[in-house]
């Protein structure tokens, strides 16, 4: 796996507004929100794609979608609600490989997505 802007995120090389960490998940603000809560969870480890996931990847994913539940519920607007969303490879619309999860949340979202 090459070095994604998301790997100096992690290494602290370039700067993020982190908003949860725990000793596996980063979660910090996207730089281009599409709404008015939109954090990106991602592993510590790299791992490109879910495609890439193995059943060895099966707790760390599991890892990132709590990490953002967990958020989610500190935060105050789990029962509002919001979306998780997995982006894989190019017709999912993936530009950074190494895998998140897009937490959005704080407006009405709406299917299908685009
Ligand atoms: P993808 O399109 O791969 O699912 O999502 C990548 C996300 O990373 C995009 O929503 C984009 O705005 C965000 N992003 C790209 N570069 C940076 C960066 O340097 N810092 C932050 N905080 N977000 C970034």
């Amino acid at each position: 796996m090459t070095d994604t802007i998301f790997a100096k995120i992690i290494r602290r090389e370039i700067p993020a507004d982190i908003v949860y960490e725990d000793d596996d998940v980063l979660g910090f603000r996207d730089l281009n929100a599409q709404a008015p809560v939109h954090v990106l969870f991602i592993p510590k480890r790299p791992l490109a794609t879910l495609d890439d996931a193995t059943p060895a990847d099966a707790e760390l994913l599991g890892k990132l979608l709590l990490s953002a539940a967990a958020y989610a519920r500190t935060e105050g607007f789990a029962k509002e609600g919001y979306r998780t969303v997995i982006n894989t490879n190019t017709h999912g619309g993936q530009t950074v490989f190494h895998i998140h999860v897009h937490l959005l949340a704080g407006r009405q979202m709406h299917w299908p997505p685009g």
